[in-house]
């Protein structure tokens, strides 16, 4: 049913993935109405469609679909409305689409996109400026940063984080992401090599971590740099 989602507009695609039951909350609908895919692809013809798109440097921006289903799954792990302010860690933050959805989720959170290319890094922040987010942190300790990192080892100096997104498949869950998941929060993430599904990491109040494998999935995998991409000389 994904490619049925697909439309000539970043809005007539949320539309479409609303009416096949993709997107079920108007919250999660109205963030990525605000984010438009077209800033965030290198193929501008194939912007709205509903599928991964090559980025660069052997990343993929996900497909919308799983975008939305990452962001239902963490909502109500997101800090909104009245509630306290809260930080997010995107891992993998590719082109910064992800990102740029949380941030429009959760604005009064500090929103961190990490990833292990500079490239990538940049070619995200340029991304961002384009859809009109300002980035770094504000006064109240709001706002989106993009940092260049090993995502597996999280970004402690930033945490600790109510909700972390996965955008690579680990071969294992990171135990520094789970340490650094707050006291609750959830974590959304692929696991596997050959075969991959996503998990849901909880950790209560008390600390008590929970996890449930979800659905099977496809992602790139969370890696070293030279195994993802080698410069050509
Ligand atoms: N959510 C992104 C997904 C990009 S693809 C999007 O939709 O645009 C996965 C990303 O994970 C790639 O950008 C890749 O560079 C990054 N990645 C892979 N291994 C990583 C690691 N160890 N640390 C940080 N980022 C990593």
């Amino acid at each position: 049913m994904a490619w049925m989602s697909s439309g000539r507009t970043n809005a007539e695609l949320v539309d479409n993935m609303m009416a096949n039951g993709l997107i079920t909350s108007t919250r999660v609908a109205e963030a990525m109405r605000n984010v438009d895919r077209m800033n965030y692809v290198p193929d501008k013809s194939y912007a709205y469609e509903d599928s991964p798109q090559g980025i660069g440097y052997g990343a993929t921006i996900s497909a919308p679909h799983m975008h939305a289903h990452a962001c239902e799954n963490l909502l109500p792990s997101l800090p909104q409305g009245t509630s306290r302010p809260g930080s997010i860690l995107d891992v993998g933050s590719g082109s910064g689409y992800l990102t740029a959805v949380f941030h429009h989720l959760s604005p009064q959170s500090l929103i961190v996109g990490i990833d292990h290319l500079q490239p990538l890094v940049d070619q995200s922040i340029s991304n961002l400026h384009k859809d009109g987010i300002e980035l770094g942190k504000q006064a109240d300790g709001s706002g989106v940063i993009m940092i260049c990192g090993d995502g597996r080892h999280g970004s402690a100096e930033n945490g600790p984080f109510t909700v972390i997104h996965v955008g690579a498949a680990a071969p294992t869950i990171p135990e520094a992401l789970v340490q650094q998941l707050a006291r609750p929060g959830r974590m959304f993430i692929p696991v596997g090599e050959a075969s991959q599904d996503i998990w849901q990491i909880d950790k209560s109040e008390t600390g008590e971590v929970t996890q449930n494998r979800l659905f099977g999935v496809r992602y790139v995998p969370l890696t070293d740099p030279d195994k993802q991409w080698r410069e050509k000389i």
